[in-house]
């Protein structure tokens, strides 16, 4: 049974390391935000802290929410088991249904990348626009496609998982390309990270740095970290030509620590062309409008 649609609505964000939730009211304004740390390799605890984060919320509202989840897997259409999730202890396990039956109610559930894409076509830098492809770049790369204000979601669950792709028109440096930990070598995820890149200049030249101090110490006129970001937005371009092709976005939004880098959005849509099979290329790639927060307002956005 459907429940009446709640006027207000809850969304969750497990991570590895908390568990957030945020109240939006009808207009999207946020009324309540909390977090808590995720037990670590504790499914049942886990199962607790996501309840208890819920029903406090609503207990001090004083009304019911509907509830939206981003997880960091997906929920397998055929088993209903979570798989592709980081937190491995949560692979294999009944998440959407636990919750519901914990929560008594119907949950809506989506991967974490897609609850980031959904919040930014919804009232963040894409807000309106068709056809979005919202990316993190961050510890791994993962993206979602929004079409028409809705999460695009196949018999597999694993729409916009371009990270696991092999880096297209690879030069002979780039091939095969370092192990990724889904058993492939030279997947996207593997350069254009920030463990990536920074994997990327070490063997450039044997400096281990972060990737933020990549980004800060190009911006002071490093020479190296000049070139090793000039490498990574050369790879981007590449990585985002090949969506363009496919899927033609209107906007796609970065997101995930290395979305704070801000010469990626000129720099890369001015190589891009090099790859994209068009005459000119119309999609805008973008920052994110609500950064860190657009995971939980995705999740909300999901009812
Ligand atoms: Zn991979």
């Amino acid at each position: 049974m459907e429940p009446r649609l709640a006027a207000l609505r809850t969304g969750i964000d497990l991570g590895g390391t908390k568990i957030e939730l945020i109240v939006l009211d009808e207009a999207g304004r946020e009324i309540m935000r909390r977090r808590v740390p995720t037990p670590q390799g504790d499914y049942p605890a886990t199962l607790d802290a996501i309840q208890g984060l819920v029903e406090k919320a609503e207990a001090e509202l004083g009304v019911g929410t509907s509830v939206g989840f981003g997880t960091p897997g997906a929920i397998s259409k055929a088993s209903g088991l979570l798989k592709n999730a980081n937190s491995t202890c949560l692979n294999g396990q009944p998440l959407s249904l636990d919750l519901e039956t914990r929560l008594g109610r119907p949950l809506r559930i989506a991967n974490d990348a897609d609850c980031f894409a959904l919040s930014e076509a919804t009232d963040g830098a894409a807000a309106d626009a068709g056809v979005v492809f919202g990316v993190i770049l961050g510890t791994g790369v993962g993206a979602g496609i929004i079409v028409n204000g809705r999460p695009l979601s196949g018999p597999n669950a694993i729409a916009g998982e371009w990270g696991h792709n092999p880096l297209p028109w690879p030069q002979d440096d780039e091939r095969p390309g370092p192990a990724c930990h889904c058993g492939r070598q030279g997947c996207i995820e593997t350069f254009l990270s920030g463990p990536g890149l920074s994997r990327s200049h070490f063997d450039a030249c044997g400096h281990s740095l972060t990737a933020v101090e990549i980004v800060a110490l190009a911006e002071k006129g490093d020479a190296a970290c000049e070139q090793s970001l000039q490498v990574y937005e050369d790879r981007l371009a590449r990585a985002l030509a090949h969506v363009i092709n496919l899927l033609d976005p209107d906007i796609i939004v970065l997101g995930g620590g290395l979305s704070n880098c801000q010469r990626l959005y000129a720099n890369v849509p001015r190589l891009w062309g090099r790859y994209v099979f068009s005459d000119r290329v119309d999609t805008q790639l973008v920052p994110p409008k609500f950064g860190d927060s657009s995971g939980v307002r995705g999740a909300a956005w999901l009812w």
